[in-house]
This record gives C-alpha cells, structure tokens and sequence, in this order.
C-alpha cells in the first residue's frame, strides 16, 4: 500500500523549521506497513498544493498525510485547496462547525470569520478533533485513495494521529509485519563493507541493507548497518532478517573487526 506525505509550509522551504513531522509520519506509516514512496514539501501557496495533490493521487497513493496549513491565518491554505485539487466544494463542515465552536465558547470568545474558516473543509470530508488546538484536522475517502489533514504544531500533529487516525489505519493494513534490525560494525572501512552488501542483497533481494557511517572512512571506521523487511506474517519477516544477518556476520568477520547486534 503506497503512501505518500505532503508537508506544507514556507517555513520549511526556508530552512526556519526542520520537517520532522514528515519523519515522524514515515516512520508511523512504515511500521504500520504502509510503503512510504514520496515526502514533498510544498509552499502556503494554493496552485503548489493543488498540483502535488492531484499528482500523488495520479501517482496511485492509497493514504496521503498532509501536515500544516490548517489554521485560521490567510496563508493557510490547505484545506481550500484540497478541496480545488478534488473538485469538490470547499464548505462549512457541521460537525467541524460544532467542535470549533464549542473551543472558543468556553473561553468566552466569538466565532469570527477566521475562526469559522478552520470549520471549513471540502464536501464530505470527516472532521478528525483536535483535542488541545483548534483547528480540526480532515479525512476525506476519494475513489481509492484517503487523504488525511493535520494541523502543523507537532504537538497537536502527533496526538490527532496516534488517537484518531492510526486505528483506522490499522484496519486498513491487516497482515503486513514490518521488522528491522541495527548491526554496528567497527574497524572497516564502508568500502570495503559495501561489495559485501551488494552480494547479500542479490541474495535475499527482500530485505533492505543500509549502511549509514558513523565514523572515519579510513581513521576510525564506525559503520551502522540498518536491515529491514516486511512480510505478511511476523515470523516469516525474522526468519528473513536473521538469514540476512547471519550472512552478513560470516562475510564481515573475514575482516578483523567488530560485528555488533543492537
Ligand atoms: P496553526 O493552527 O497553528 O496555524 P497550522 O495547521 O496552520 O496550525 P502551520 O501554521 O502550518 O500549522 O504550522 C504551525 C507551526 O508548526 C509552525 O510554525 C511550525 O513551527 C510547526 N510546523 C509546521 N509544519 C511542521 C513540520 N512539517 N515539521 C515540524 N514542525 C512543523
Ligand atoms: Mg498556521
């Protein structure tokens, strides 16, 4: 199951805030087994978030996540353009109405335009309650493919996802075991370590090696070498990992170093 995520906002564009909820949700994405194929970042800008939409949904995505843009400013765009990208109209949501309105009557505050504006999504979306923000986040199921809106504050991002979003997806993905496994190896050199992963990975094409230096090429090799595979069931996903692992030991340890299991 392909999914893609859409990060928006100019200040990822311009270096002022690191994407880590883009990081955070492919990691979410992929443990639940979902194939993550493609982070975008896109600008508050309508006609970018309108073209990356409809392009992930030509690109055959079954879940696109979008974070950011959600809230009552003039340079939140993304739940107008949602609905542009989808061809549907872009009006106030009841259900959303009634959760934004109920925020700021508690704190004696009125419904003004932007505030109204966060109860605003495209027609038929589900809002998703946003239990310490205001702005509600959506869902919206179209033809094959749900996509999926939350407000960009990581805090409230993360919460929205783990309460509401990933036991609907759970149901989504039945029967897909995703494991993965650390190996630090000291002492050689990522050169001389990288014909050996090309030689495995022929050999049990499934699983993914990658190796991520730590230390000095040449001074003071540290390399971490990351598996990871995924399989209908959990024990047929281990038995591919430690096959994996297994080779990896025997041919590393022709060389005098250090193989370490994490
Ligand atoms: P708000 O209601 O707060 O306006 P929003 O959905 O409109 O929420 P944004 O305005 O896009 O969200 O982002 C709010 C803040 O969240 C940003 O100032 C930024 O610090 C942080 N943020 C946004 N996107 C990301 C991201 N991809 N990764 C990490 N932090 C982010
Ligand atoms: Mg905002």
């Amino acid at each position: 199951m392909i999914a893609e995520i859409i990060s928006v906002g100019n200040e990822l564009l311009i270096g002022k805030t690191v994407n880590t909820n883009a990081a955070w949700l492919a990691r979410k994405l992929t443990i639940l087994g979902f194939n993550v194929k493609r982070i975008t970042v896109v600008p508050d800008d309508e006609d970018s978030i309108v073209s990356e939409v409809k392009a992930s949904i030509g690109r055959g995505s079954k879940l696109i996540v979008m974070t950011g843009g959600l809230g009552p400013t003039f340079d939140d765009k993304t739940s107008e353009s949602l609905a542009k990208a989808l061809g549907r109209r872009w009006v106030i949501n009841e259900e959303a109405y009634r959760m934004v309105k109920l925020k700021y009557e508690r704190k004696g505050l009125p419904l003004t335009e932007h505030r109204v504006k966060m109860a605003k999504m495209p027609e038929n979306a589900k809002p998703i309650p946003n239990p310490t923000g205001t702005a509600p986040g959506i869902y919206i199921e179209h033809g094959n493919t749900i996509i999926i809106a939350l407000p960009g504050v990581p805090s409230e991002m993360k919460e929205m996802f783990e309460k509401y979003v990933e036991p609907k997806l759970k149901n989504l993905v039945k029967n897909r075991y995703f494991v993965e496994s650390k190996i630090i190896v000291k002492g050689i050199p990522e050169s001389t370590i990288a014909p050996i992963i090309d030689k495995v990975v022929k050999s049990e094409p499934l699983v993914y090696v990658k190796s991520h230096p730590k230390g000095l090429e040449l001074e003071k090799p540290v390399i971490e070498l990351h598996l990871y595979t995924s399989d209908s069931s959990r024990e047929a996903a281990l038995e591919r990992l430690r096959k994996v692992k297994e080779l990896l030991r025997k041919e590393i340890l022709n060389f005098t170093g250090e193989f370490i299991e994490e």
